[in-house]
């Protein structure tokens, strides 16, 4: 038997012990995980330093205060969100007892990215833990050094047999989707996404696919193009445009063009310095085939600033890309490494029925000081999430819905997103064995009399 399949069994030989779904155990296993990150900020930020360059801060910043706040929001809430619901009752269910119960769904399996290792791992693991379930948990291998920190700390923390972690790359994650779940949660590219709904399909098993996608950025010549472009100049560039909600792409008004390029130059500058190789901010490309993948989509654009790359570092330079062409390389995939092309529309028009030309993106941007503009690209299009006047910043309210829509993925999770994507919401008629009498008209023989007509 492989590790994988072995982990598999033993999660759901406990998940049958019921322990898991006792709220203290949950709450007890919460509890550890939040003692895990304050014992073992120094393990995490080194592995997370080799394997992304992130800073000690930038993994404190994007990584671990988001998953503090969600340990924060399940235990307090846990009691809560667990209690049954009671529900609206009609006219045939007024003496009965009538609600929903969430119960767990069973052995759920998390297969992370690469890209915020830990907050894309961790915080579906903490809302499987929440609802009650036991969880197999397969980090991304492309973050060696991290994937081996989970691997050893979590099972110092919480119970190891509910909540395996399972290292490996492509054939590990195949074998395990070949076992049965009933739950899988995957983050990661739209191809791969199709991969394990085909997998799931085998056994019927749910899903929920947090992709990526191309997420475009309007920029309306109106707004105040500085602050707009400081606020798109960090959403691009953080962790290296390496964010499934990284503005992909601008789209602007040709007038409005050479402005939207000083002003993100400036603020390079302003965030990264002259030089963003020496800056500890600026983060480094995942590795060699990542790297190649990115210069190549810059073949056939002009760079209006950067594009300078070193290969021995991974090193790609944040770039600006100006003038670009929809059928342009750069514009056929998700970016994901700091290209930002810019492209030009006449109007809003334009651009809504550009984005509508497109698979429906996990983020859109708008940037606008007209409430009314800022409506009919709501109205007009569809995204996983909207998000007028910043970036990136939706991600961490957690009482909003994280997840994306047709090709950039399917169910949501953050707070009780999370809770409730991985509970049964069991519908529950408890009724008594009294007033049999009022049953009588749904009895054979059905007669006119007996209904009254
Ligand atoms: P990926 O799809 O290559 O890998 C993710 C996971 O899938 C890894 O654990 C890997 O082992 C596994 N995997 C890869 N190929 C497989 C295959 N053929 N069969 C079975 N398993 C396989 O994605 P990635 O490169 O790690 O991450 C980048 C993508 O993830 C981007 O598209 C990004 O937008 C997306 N992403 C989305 C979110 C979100 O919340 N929506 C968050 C982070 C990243």
């Amino acid at each position: 038997m492989s590790r994988g399949t072995e982990a598999v069994a033993r999660a759901r030989k406990a998940f049958e012990t019921g322990r898991s779904k006792c709220l203290e155990h949950r709450i007890r296993q919460l509890k550890n995980m939040q003692r895990l990150f304050s014992e073992r900020q120094t393990e995490i930020a080194e592995a997370m330093k080799k394997d992304l360059n992130k800073s000690d801060v930038g993994t404190q910043l994007y990584e671990i205060l988001g998953l503090e706040g969600e340990l924060n929001t399940a235990i307090s809430k846990l009691k809560e969100w667990a209690a049954p619901r009671p529900v609206e009752k009609n006219l045939l269910t007024l003496s009965d007892t009538v609600y929903v119960h969430p119960e767990p769904l069973g052995v759920v399996l998390i297969i992370g990215a690469w890209n915020y290792p830990w907050a894309v791992t961790i915080q579906p693991l903490i809302g499987a833990i929440a609802a009650g379930n036991a969880a197999v948990i397969k980090p991304s291998e492309v973050c060696v050094h991290t994937a081996k920190v989970m691997e050893e700390l979590l099972p110092l923390y919480i119970d190891k047999e509910l909540y395996p972690v399972v290292t490996g790359g492509v054939p590990e994650t195949q074998e395990l989707l070949r076992q049965r779940f009933d739950h899988i949660f995957y983050t990661g590219s739209s191809p791969v996404g199709k991969v394990i709904m085909e997998a799931a399909a085998k056994n019927l098993t749910p899903v929920t696919l947090e992709l990526g996608g191309k997420s475009p950025c309007y920029i309306d010549k109106s707004c105040d193009i500085t602050v707009a472009c400081r606020r798109i100049t960090w959403g691009k560039y953080t962790n290296c445009g390496q964010t499934c909600i990284a503005p992909d792409y601008i789209l602007c008004e040709p007038s409005i063009q050479d402005r939207v390029i000083a002003e993100v130059k400036k603020a390079v500058k302003e965030f990264y310095t002259e030089n963003p190789k020496t800056c500890s901010d600026y983060g480094r490309i995942i590795n060699q085939r990542h790297f190649k993948r990115i210069l190549a989509l810059m073949e056939g654009s002009s760079v209006a600033a950067g594009g300078d790359h070193d290969e021995s570092d991974c090193y790609i330079a944040p770039t600006i890309l100006r003038d670009v062409k929809p059928d342009a390389k750069v514009m056929q995939e998700e970016i994901f490494g700091p290209l930002l092309p810019i492209i030009s529309i006449s109007d809003v028009d334009e651009a809504i029925k550009f984005i509508n030309q497109r698979e429906k993106p996990l983020a859109l941007y708008v940037f606008s000081q007209d409430d009314k503009l800022i409506k009919k690209m709501r109205d007009e299009t569809s995204s996983g999430g909207l998000l007028a006047n910043d970036c990136l910043v939706h991600y961490s309210v957690n009482s909003l819905p994280f997840g994306g829509v047709g090709n950039s993925g399917m169910g949501c999770y953050h707070g009780k997103f999370t809770f409730d994507q991985l509970s049964h919401h069991r519908s529950c008629l408890i009724k008594q064995l009294k007033m049999e009498g009022v049953n009588s008209m749904r009895y054979p023989p059905h007669t006119l009399k007996k209904l009254g007509w």
